[in-house]
């Protein structure tokens, strides 16, 4: 699995990856890591609040795939008070076990943005992280740190599904040429969603499940996503998704599918 999508500072970054949201440290993580790349996985998600960090490394070296060859992203937390912790970066690559994160980004919005900012605009120089980015931020907050931004952040994370599709962001990220991350792609396993009755019928006309279905519209929109699962058989599932190809009119039905509602408050 070799597609990518080019950020503005021109790195090419999977479009499909592996997310460890909620994945326990130690076993789990390292079994899904490890796992997902023996699948062909090339991109992990993780965060320094995930807490596996450490076990997401561990996975890429028991699969014995070259570090270079896997797009790692985490994230600095105002939670954890990194916004405003000259050491924030080290201690992330110290966590990691790496001397660069492929990817960095501020977790959320905290009145401290501007200093945590600035901390992922120097890691950029410094070469400790090699793209940089921001989750959970929208409206005057996200206007705000594009007129403050030296670099306009490579990509955008935020909560997007067939029930919150955020329209209007794709258009407006675009004039920073910034790239948009789908977090909760499968609504985190939301049973309404997973079995909405197109999917069904969709599925059963290309002969996938309903994850897949909805993970290719995510593909097809062009977004960036990675579906988190510790089941083997969803992982090689989820990944299975490059083999066919969605009629215009049948994106066009899960676009009607919006509810314009957030599973997650973070979402909001
Ligand atoms: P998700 O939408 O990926 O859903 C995952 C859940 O869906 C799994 O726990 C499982 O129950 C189910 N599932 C997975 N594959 C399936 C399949 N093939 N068939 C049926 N069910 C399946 O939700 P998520 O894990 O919460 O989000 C994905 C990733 O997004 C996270 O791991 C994390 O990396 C990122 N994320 C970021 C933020 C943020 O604030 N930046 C917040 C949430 C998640």
């Amino acid at each position: 699995m070799r597609n990518t999508v080019t950020l503005s500072n021109g790195r090419e970054i999977p479009q499909f990856g592996l997310g460890v949201y909620q994945v326990p440290r130690g076993s789990a993580t390292e079994g899904a890591v490890k796992t997902a790349l023996g699948l062909g996985y090339r991109h992990i998600d993780t965060a320094h609040i995930y807490g596996n960090e450490a076990s997401v490394m561990a996975g890429i070296r028991a699969a014995g795939v070259p570090r270079e060859e896997v797009w790692i992203t985490s994230k600095l937390s105002s939670y954890a008070n990194e916004y405003q912790n000259p050491a924030a970066m080290d201690q992330m690559l110290e966590r990691l076990g790496t001397d660069y994160v492929d990817l960095v980004l501020l977790h959320e919005y905290s009145p401290a943005w501007k200093y945590g900012w600035q901390l992922l605009e120097q890691a950029l120089s410094e070469g400790k992280a090699r793209s940089i980015g921001v989750s959970n931020f929208n409206g005057k907050n996200l206007s705000n740190l594009m007129d403050f931004a030296t670099i306009k952040p490579h990509v955008l994370q935020v909560e997007r599904h067939p029930y919150y599709q955020q329209k209007s962001l794709r258009g407006y990220l675009a004039s920073y040429g910034t790239v948009l991350e789908d977090w909760y792609p499968l609504g985190h396993g939301d049973r309404g969603l997973l079995s909405e009755p197109l999917f069904a019928q969709l599925g059963a006309k290309y002969g996938k499940s309903n994850a897949q279905i909805i993970l290719r519209w995510h593909i097809q929109e062009g977004s960036v996503v990675f579906p988190s699962s510790t089941n083997p058989e969803h992982l090689a599932q989820n990944i299975d998704i490059f083999g066919f190809e969605l009629a215009d009119d049948e994106m066009a039905q899960i676009q009607a599918m919006d509810k314009n509602r957030y599973l997650n408050e973070y979402g909001k």
